[in-house]
């Protein structure tokens, strides 16, 4: 009897117990074709997204499915915390979608949309005050902290700002700046949110679509992010960004590039990228036509191909075509989609993981270069 006693006792604490194990710091790097939607969650279970995907009555549903599958695959059933980095339409684009079946905790952003456009004016005055009425809405500024347990999350850049100040430990003078080659393309990319995050002795950074010019601002002429073990992003890979003071000074081993079929991967951001002192692998969610053959990495470090795959992809990289009526569509993928997975622990070791082909790699602090 006292032995079936202490059974029931040990089940239904088992069955109160929270199902949560996890101990690492999960990333999900999710495909949505050249935009942003990259779903961090702790050990606890907290989970903060950057970015919700595209615009747009195909892509929106699509990219909202593909976030919700990476929270499903998480266990989370809220978001906690949700930065929208920007007001371009790959960023801000799904959220009205996952709105509508997910709650959000809070709504992080950089302000007012500075850059006039008929799409994000509408949705800034007409949807986005009435999804985080129910909930918090923050401006972030450089310096503030997110507060997600378990995860250390600074903002760096905000509004065309930055930190007053070199995080801990950084702000050694950066040789790169020397030969700087500015740029910026647009009013809203410099205005993105950047994250920069630590987990034990795990660093990455996340800067939205902060352009050149902004890189430069954060790191000239002193290194105000020191290094980092993953570079996440990486604006897509397009060459308005990526420059060698960001790039080069971040010193990371890994990078994880949200590209799209014919967005980023251009040749002058993979040769600042490959030519990173200590760099060791650059996964990316996407072949990019904008790469060929010439400067992309090898297929099992790509998360995604296409709904009709080529049986061979061109060798040469191609110049993104104009914007216009007569421009062909990037190459479609609509179908099946794969995440990059990371899973960091608190010593500084980390597993990248591609969906698509289970290939996956181990990084220990011991073994950098
Ligand atoms: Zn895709
Ligand atoms: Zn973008």
């Amino acid at each position: 009897m006292r032995a079936l006693f202490l059974l029931l006792l040990i089940l239904s604490l088992a069955a109160a117990a929270p199902a949560q194990t996890r101990k690492t710091l999960d990333i999900y790097v999710v495909d949505v074709e050249g935009g942003n939607a990259t779903l961090f969650v702790t050990p606890s279970g907290e989970s903060l997204l950057i970015d919700t995907g595209n615009l747009g009555p195909v892509a929106a549903p699509r990219d909202a499915g593909r976030i919700m599958a990476a929270m499903k695959d998480a266990g989370l059933q809220q978001i906690d915390h949700l930065i929208i980095t920007h007001w371009h339409g790959d960023h801000f684009g799904g959220l009205a979608e996952l709105a509508s079946h997910v709650t959000i905790k809070e709504f992080i952003d950089h302000g007012p949309n500075v850059q006039p456009a008929e799409a994000p004016d509408n949705f800034l005055k007409d949807v986005y005050p009435k999804l985080y009425s129910k909930a918090k809405h923050t401006v972030a500024k450089p310096g503030d902290k997110i507060a997600i347990a378990g995860l250390n999350a600074t903002v760096v850049a905000s509004a065309g700002n930055i930190i007053a100040n070199p995080l801990p430990g950084s702000g050694k003078p950066n040789p790169e700046c020397a030969t700087f080659k500015g740029g910026d393309n647009n009013a809203e990319d410099p205005q993105s949110v950047g994250t920069f995050f630590t987990f034990g002795k795990f660093r990455t950074v996340h800067l939205g679509d902060l352009t050149r010019n902004m890189e430069f601002k954060l790191m000239c002429p002193v290194n105000r992010l020191g290094t980092v073990d993953v570079l996440l992003g990486l604006h897509h890979g397009q060459a308005s960004s990526n420059s060698e003071v960001m790039v080069h000074a971040l010193h990371p081993r890994v990078a994880i590039m949200n590209d799209g079929t014919r967005k980023g991967g251009e040749p002058d951001t993979m040769k600042s990228v490959f030519s990173s002192p200590g760099m060791e692998d650059l996964w990316q969610i996407h072949f990019s036509q904008l790469s060929g053959q010439e400067y992309t990495v090898p297929g099992m470090f790509i998360a995604n191909t296409l709904d009709e795959p080529l049986n061979a992809m061109p060798v040469n990289p191609i110049q993104a075509p104009a914007p216009g009526p007569n421009t062909p569509p990037p190459p479609v993928h609509n179908g099946t989609a794969y995440w990059i997975k990371l899973s960091a622990q608190q010593d500084g070791t980390y597993t990248v993981t591609n969906t698509r082909n289970g290939f996956t790699k181990t990084y220990k602090p011991g073994d950098s270069k």
